[in-house]
């Protein structure tokens, strides 16, 4: 492993959170997807990512829905 300044996974991870914000170069992100076709661990690591955000997401929405239901519900009745 000498001459190898940079461990490709640890390089992929550091691109993972990026990546799935759409922050990356366009040659950042053929690099990222060439490694995560072929690194069995960054592509399990980035599918975990993805189903986190995913939950994230789903929870945040559901999070948000009493309170813009109550929102709506204030809108449709009058204050007195
Ligand atoms: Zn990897």
């Amino acid at each position: 492993m000498t001459g190898y300044d940079v461990d490709p996974c640890m390089k992929c991870e550091e691109m993972l959170q990026p990546f799935l914000d759409r922050e990356l170069t366009e040659a950042e992100r053929v690099e990222a997807e060439a490694h995560l076709a072929r690194c069995s661990y960054c592509s399990k690591r980035y599918r975990f990512e993805v189903e986190l955000r995913r939950l994230v997401r789903q929870a945040a929405i559901v999070q948000m829905a009493p309170e813009l239901k109550q929102r709506l519900a204030a809108l449709r009745t009058p204050l007195n």
